[in-house]
């Protein structure tokens, strides 16, 4: 059957997360650049808006200067020639009392005059037209026609940009209403003051305008790429970086899981080795002890005091002897030879280790209590040598009094905390981390008997578990040994 789960490397992970990196930075940038153009090219529109305003303005206040004085006299030249259309008007021609000629120019006169300068000068094209002109040569064009329309429905401003022989320009007309001043002229044609008389079409040329908005966007194409560029090296850096840390993180993991697992087939190894010998070992020493047990009873009175004490120490040594190979044995099955953490009532698992110590509890008369115990995860079997092996040690390392042991357990965050309290001999402090290495035992073994093994076992159980262990002491105050076992979720 196929493997359905797919393992992804967190190399792909990253790489696929970079490569979205880039994407989001050149989407940022793009925008960013995109939004710019758009408003360098707004702001040349409203450029060209402002400069058509302000050359309107000018225009209606020179005109109304004009109208104001009801027109003004100027010298009559080649291209100035007397204004057909005010022939109607007394005096439009006068002359001066050393005999020069003047005519009068009205604002309209005035402004094509003007607009013709400042088309040769500057290229705007200005023009004053209306739908009912009374010079044909002010008819408006096919743009201005339409602006003129949209007036009488009500626009006071048109604005677009338009060309005009290839060229582009920024086109803009305002409604000219009907003054006072504009009947003397413009009463014929049947107008009223407030009338709208038509409009003054300004056409803004876009060249230089564009030239300038074509610079800003090249600076500001050139600040984008830049800016682009840096993020991308910033983001192949870290990119670069990442991977060799996530490269040397797998070697060290590649490394790390090496050492584990030949760490387990060392522990393995020794376990196997510990089995058989201990099992060829336990056969003949039990032989030599009970072949010792038999030649004490047989030969016991018929040996003098020196052969008896001598069989006697002998059977003592070879007991020790077994106590030691099945303290080793259990020692190194701790790590291999444990079972799978199940919800385990603590309670009952006291219960357990009290009924394995019924005879030394009732030797030596100990008084065990302990608080209301919880259920966590753990292989109850080696949470019971845990337990088994503290209680014995309290009871082992007692004083003359009857030895009194506490059990409690302690929520705290995220783990509990179990205390086994006695009140025995004590611990001198600078022992109290000594004690948990194999063979460490700060009594001999006529004192107290044992291996040295039972808290370097406990370590061994507590740490399988994820938990740590230690202890509190004065000398001659008792021991309280603490163990913590992590509050893990149970599964299911
Ligand atoms: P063993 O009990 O076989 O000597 P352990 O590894 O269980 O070996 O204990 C190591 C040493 O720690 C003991 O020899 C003893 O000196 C000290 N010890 C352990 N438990 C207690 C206790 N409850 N009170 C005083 N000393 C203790």
């Amino acid at each position: 059957m196929k493997d359905s789960k797919r393992i992804i490397s967190p190399l792909f992970i990253i790489e696929r997360y970079i490569k979205f990196l880039v994407v989001i930075w050149t989407i940022i940038v793009a925008t960013s650049l995109i939004w710019s153009i758009i408003r360098i090219k707004k702001e040349t529109v409203e450029e060209a808006r402002i400069q058509a305003q302000i050359s309107y303005v000018k225009d209606i206040l020179y005109r109304r200067w004009n109208a104001m004085h009801g027109g003004v006299y100027v010298p009559v030249t080649e291209e100035t020639q007397p204004n057909p259309y005010l022939s109607g008007i007394p005096e439009r021609d006068i002359t001066t009392p050393s005999g020069r000629h003047l005519t009068l120019m009205n604002p309209a006169y005035m402004t094509r005059q003007v607009y013709g300068l400042m088309e040769e000068k500057y290229g705007v094209i200005g023009h004053i037209t209306s739908l009912n002109p009374i010079r044909p040569e002010n008819s408006p064009d096919a743009w201005e026609t339409k602006a003129l329309q949209a007036f009488e429905q009500g626009k006071t401003e048109v604005s677009s940009i338009e060309e005009i022989e290839g060229k582009e320009y920024f086109r803009f007309m305002h409604r000219f209403i009907t003054e006072e001043n504009c009947l003397k002229c413009h009463a014929e044609q049947g107008y009223h003051q407030g009338d709208i008389r038509g409009g003054i079409s300004v056409s803004i040329p876009m060249e230089p305008l564009r030239a300038i908005e074509h610079r800003h966007i090249v600076t500001f194409s050139v600040v984008h790429s830049l800016l682009w560029l840096v993020g991308l090296g910033g983001i192949i850096l870290s990119m670069q970086e990442i991977r060799r840390s996530e490269q040397e993180r797998k070697q060290a993991e590649e490394e790390l899981r090496k050492k584990t697992d030949e760490l387990a087939r060392s522990n393995a190894e020794l376990e196997q080795f510990a089995s058989a010998v201990s099992h060829d070992l336990k056969e003949p020493l039990l032989a030599i002890t009970i072949g010792l047990k038999l030649l004490k009873k047989r030969y016991e009175d018929k040996l003098d005091s020196e052969g008896d004490s001598l069989i006697t120490d002998t059977i003592d040594e070879a007991i020790q002897m077994q106590t030691l190979i099945s303290d080793m044995l259990l020692y190194s099955r701790v790590g291999t030879g444990g079972k799978p953490f199940v919800p385990t009532d603590c309670a009952t698992v006291l219960n357990r280790s009290l009924a394995n110590l019924r005879i030394p509890l009732e030797q030596s008369g100990a008084v065990v209590t302990h608080d209301p115990l919880p259920e966590v995860m753990a292989d109850p079997i080696q949470l019971s040598q845990l337990l088994q092996n503290l209680i014995s040690n309290a009871i082992k390392f007692r004083r003359e009094e009857k030895p009194s042991i506490h059990i409690s357990a302690l929520r705290k965050e995220k783990e509990w905390v179990f205390s086994v309290s006695d009140n025995g001999i004590g611990i001198p402090s600078e022992y109290s981390a000594e004690i948990f290495e194999i063979f460490q035992r700060l009594h001999n073994k006529k004192e107290y008997p044992g291996t040295g093994i039972g808290l370097a076992t406990c370590k061994k159980i507590v740490e399988r578990h994820g938990g740590h262990i230690w202890v509190e002491s004065e000398p001659g105050e008792g021991s309280t040994f603490y163990f913590t076992i992590p509050d893990k979720e149970k599964s299911i």
